[in-house]
C-alpha cells in the first residue's frame, strides 16, 4: 500500500470533518449530514459517508475523500495536507518527503519561520529583555499558565534578533523576507524585524499552525498601538479568527460562540472559563470568519468594547450573522467596561451570568437607536426604527420576523401595525438564496445498485465482473465507471488487505480519483444513493441486478429486430427480412430460457 492509502486508511473522514463541520447522524446509515463549508446554506445538504469515506454535498457539488476536504478547507496543497493528517495522527512519513512543487515548499519554511519566530518571541519574553512586557501582562492579570497557554512572547527591540536567527537556519533573504516578520532596509543594505518592542500574540491557523503576529506596543507613544502581520501565502485575514483552534471544540459542544474583538480580550475570557471565545483581531469581520463560525455553532454572542468604535464594529458585524442564518446576541457590559477588564473586576462568576443573560441583537440596536434619535416626537422613533429595519429585513423565517417586528415596535413605542405594512411590502424584493441546487442525474436503478453491489463485495466482483459484456454495459448512464472499474480490478488494483470497508473504501476512491467531470458526478451520486447506508449489499443482489439488466437489453434488441423485419419486408427486402427474423427466433428463444431460469 502506497503512503497515501496507508494514510488514509487509518483515518476516519467523519472524525476529521467533525472538527471543521458539526455533523449530525442520519438514522442508522453510516452517513452524516451537516451545513457545507464551502457554500452559503441554511440547510444542510453537506453529505459525509463513513463506509465510502466520502463527502458530497448536494448544493454546490463538491465531493471527495478525507484528502480534498482538508485541502480545500484548510487552504493547503497536497503534501501539506498529508504532512497535517500524519502528523496529527502519529504517522511516520516516508523519508522522502521533501516535495518539490514551489507553492509547498515556500510554505513549508513559512511554517517553519513562524515556528521559530514563536519560540524566540517566547524566550525573549522569559529573558531580561522582557521585563517591561512582564510587568504589563502582571498589571493585566496574565498569569504565566495563560502566557504559556496562549505562547506569549516579546520581540526585543534592536531590531535584528530574528534577522539574525532566521539567517542561522540558512533561509534564502526571499523567504525571509516572504514570512512578512522582516522588512529591507530602504538603502538596501540588509534587514531588520518587523516588529520591535512588543508584546507577542501569536496567531494560528484552524489546525493550529502559527501563521501570523500580532503586537502590542510597549513603549508609550509606539505606533501603531497594534501592529498586525501582512498578508503572506499562509496568512489571509479575512479567514482567519484569533483562538478558534484552542476554541473550537468547546464551540460545537456549547452549539455557540463568544466573539470579542482584540487579543486580551480573547484571553481575558477564556481565563474566566468561557473557552469558545474568539476574536476578531480589529479586522472588520468578514464572510469567510462568519462561515467559520457557523461551521462550529449556532449562536454567536457578540461581546465588543462599549465605545464607538466597538459599537459600530458590532453594529456592522450583525448583519453578516443573521444574513448568516445564525442566532446572534449583544453583550453590552455596564460601566463601559471591555470583557477583559470586566472580568478582572468583576470576577469569572459575574461575567458567565452576564453572558447567560446577553439579550437578542433587536433589543441592543434598538437601545442604540433610543440613544441616536429624539424619542419623544413621533417622526424621532419612526426614525429609530427605520435604522433598525436592514437588520430585521435580513431574518429569513416570516414568523420570526413578524414576532421580532412586534417586539421592538413595543420597545421603540411606534405602532406595529404601521411598521408591519413597511416590512410587507420590502419582502417582496428580498433575493433568493444562492447558489441554486444542481440538478440531479438520473441513474437507472439498477445500475445504481449493482455498481455499489460491486465496490462493496469482493465476491461480487469476482463473480459479475467477468460476466458483463461490453456490448451490455454499452448502453449504461454509468458505463465509464463500469469499465473504469473493471479495469482496476483487472490490473489488481483493487487492494484485497485490510477490513471490508477499508479496503471497498479504497476501490472507491481508486475508481474516483480516475474519473473525470460529469462521470466523477455520477459516481458520487450513486454511492449517495447507496440505499443500504454502510456498503451491505449482497452477492445474491448483484447477481439479480445482472439478470435483470440483461433482460432488459435483450427485450431492447428484440423490439430493434422486429422493427428492422417490418422495416425490410414493407420496403420488399426479401432476403434481409428473412435473416432478421431467423437471428430475431434465436433470441426470443434466449429470452424465454433466461426468464424461465
Ligand atoms: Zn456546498
Amino acid at each position: 500500500m502506497d503512503f497515501v492509502e496507508q494514510l488514509k486508511s487509518s483515518i476516519d473522514i467523519v472524525k476529521v470533518i467533525g472538527e471543521y463541520v458539526r455533523l449530525r447522524k442520519v438514522g442508522s446509515t453510516g452517513r452524516f449530514t451537516g451545513l457545507c463549508p464551502f457554500h452559503q446554506e441554511k440547510t444542510a445538504s453537506f453529505n459525509v459517508y463513513q463506509s465510502r469515506q466520502f463527502y458530497k454535498c448536494f448544493g454546490c457539488g463538491v465531493g471527495g475523500d478525507v484528502l480534498k476536504f482538508v485541502m480545500e478547507v484548510d487552504g493547503l496543497t497536497f503534501p501539506e495536507t498529508l504532512k497535517l493528517l500524519a502528523e496529527r495522527n502519529g504517522i511516520p512519513m516516508p523519508k522522502r518527503a521533501e516535495y518539490a512543487d514551489p507553492e509547498s515548499k515556500l510554505r513549508g519554511v513559512l511554517f517553519d519561520i513562524h515556528t521559530i519566530a514563536s519560540n524566540l518571541f517566547e524566550a525573549s519574553l522569559r529573558a531580561p529583555q522582557g521585563v517591561e512586557a512582564r510587568a504589563y501582562l502582571e498589571r493585566r492579570g496574565v498569569t504565566p499558565e495563560m502566557v504559556q497557554t496562549f505562547e506569549l512572547g516579546f520581540s526585543e527591540s534592536s531590531g535584528q534578533a530574528l534577522v539574525r536567527r532566521l539567517a542561522q537556519e540558512r533561509f534564502t533573504p526571499e523567504q525571509i523576507e516572504a514570512s512578512g516578520l522582516v522588512r529591507k532596509r530602504e538603502d538596501g543594505s540588509g534587514y531588520f524585524d518587523a516588529f520591535r518592542g512588543r508584546l507577542m500574540f501569536p496567531i494560528h491557523n484552524e489546525s493550529g499552525k502559527v501563521i501570523a503576529f500580532g503586537g502590542r506596543a510597549m513603549r508609550e507613544g509606539d505606533q501603531p498601538k497594534y501592529l498586525n502581520s501582512p498578508e503572506t501565502p499562509i496568512y489571509k485575514k479575512t479567514s482567519v479568527l484569533y483562538n478558534l483552534h484552542r476554541a473550537r471544540d468547546s464551540m460545537r459542544r456549547l452549539n455557540r460562540a463568544v466573539l470579542v474583538e482584540g487579543y486580551m480580550d480573547a484571553i481575558g475570557v477564556h481565563t474566566a472559563g468561557v473557552n469558545e471565545v474568539i476574536a476578531s483581531c480589529g479586522t472588520a469581520l468578514a464572510n469567510p470568519q462568519v462561515r467559520t463560525i457557523h461551521r462550529h455553532a449556532d449562536t454567536v454572542i457578540v461581546n465588543f468594547d462599549p465605545d464607538g468604535a466597538g459599537a459600530n464594529a458590532a453594529e456592522r458585524a450583525i448583519p453578516f450573522f443573521i444574513e448568516e442564518g445564525m442566532h446572534v446576541r449583544v453583550l453590552a457590559l455596564d460601566g463601559g467596561l471591555d470583557p477583559d477588564a470586566y472580568v478582572k473586576q468583576n470576577g469569572a462568576e459575574a461575567y458567565r451570568t452576564k453572558l447567560g443573560a446577553a439579550g437578542g441583537y433587536f433589543y441592543w440596536l434598538a437601545d442604540r437607536a433610543r440613544a441616536k434619535f429624539d424619542m419623544r416626537s413621533a417622526d424621532g422613533r419612526m426614525d429609530a426604527f427605520k435604522f433598525l429595519q436592514p437588520a430585521i429585513q435580513k431574518i429569513t423565517d416570516e414568523l420570526e420576523r413578524a414576532a421580532i417586528v412586534n417586539d421592538v415596535a413595543g420597545y421603540l413605542g411606534v405602532d406595529a401595525s404601521l411598521v408591519l405594512e413597511r416590512f410587507r411590502k420590502s419582502a417582496n424584493d428580498r433575493r433568493p438564496e444562492a447558489p441554486r441546487a444542481e440538478p440531479r442525474p438520473q441513474i437507472p436503478a439498477l445500475e445504481r445498485i449493482l455498481l455499489n453491489a460491486l465496490i462493496s463485495s469482493e465476491e461480487a466482483r469476482v463473480e459479475i465482473l467477468p460476466r458483463l459484456a461490453d456490448s451490455l454495459t454499452a448502453n449504461f448512464t454509468t458505463r465509464e465507471i463500469f469499465i473504469t472499474l473493471r479495469h482496476l480490478v483487472h490490473d489488481g488494483a483493487q487492494p484485497d488487505d485490510g477490513p471490508q470497508t477499508s479496503s471497498s473504501a479504497a476501490l472507491f476512491s481508486a475508481v474516483e480519483t480516475r474519473l473525470v467531470g460529469s462521470n466523477q458526478t455520477l459516481l458520487h451520486e450513486v454511492i449517495a444513493a447507496d440505499e443500504t447506508g454502510d456498503g451491505s449489499f449482497s452477492l445474491e443482489q448483484a447477481r439479480s441486478c445482472l439478470r435483470r439488466l440483461e433482460l432488459d437489453f435483450q427485450k431492447r434488441q428484440v423490439d430493434q429486430l422486429r422493427t428492422r423485419v417490418r422495416t425490410a419486408e414493407r420496403e420488399g427486402r426479401v432476403e434481409e427480412a428473412l435473416g432478421f427474423m431467423a437471428e430475431l427466433s434465436r433470441l426470443e428463444r434466449e429470452l424465454r430460457v433466461a426468464k424461465g431460469g
